[in-house]
């Protein structure tokens, strides 16, 4: 059988002891910095991205996640989703929304993927600098760009 190649954004993982390769969907870096498409030429501004291996959250520009080719195993090999962790500060009068991107599988449910992230983040801080305990109360997981 021919080998079988798919289009997608790859990036890494810069926690020096992970380094594990983060593979997304073409369409993440418009899923991540919505005013690509309207405005390409503003300098988007940076976002959060969450390594499932490891841990590590990291900044991000779209250069992050250049676009490569890989060899899949057959064409009905599912890839990874790019998902969104939304969460809404709880402390009161700021409620400042900060989402979190994170590469995962498209097989499980949002409930297994909320389980995962949680494991891995005991805590958020909003966007002006609250941190606090992640609670299903408060926040949500969402797939946001999908393998066409
Ligand atoms: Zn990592
Ligand atoms: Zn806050």
């Amino acid at each position: 059988m021919p080998p079988v190649y798919r289009l997608v954004c790859q990036g890494k993982c810069p926690n020096p002891g992970c380094g594990t390769p983060i593979v997304l969907p073409r369409q993440s870096p418009v899923g991540m910095f919505p005013g690509l498409l309207s405005h390409p030429t503003d300098k988007p501004t940076a976002a959060t991205f969450l390594c499932t291996v490891c841990g590590q959250l990291f900044e991000c520009s779209p250069e992050a996640f250049p676009p490569h080719r890989i060899e899949i195993r057959s064409p009905d090999q599912q890839l990874p989703l790019l998902w969104r962790l939304e969460f809404e500060c709880v402390i009161e009068n700021c409620g400042k929304q900060k989402p979190i991107f994170f590469a995962f599988d498209p097989i499980v449910g949002e409930r297994a993927v909320w389980r995962q992230v949680v494991k891995l983040l005991g805590e958020v801080t909003c966007g002006k600098g609250h941190t606090q305990k992640l609670l299903p109360k408060m926040a949500s997981v969402v797939p946001v760009a999908r393998q066409s």
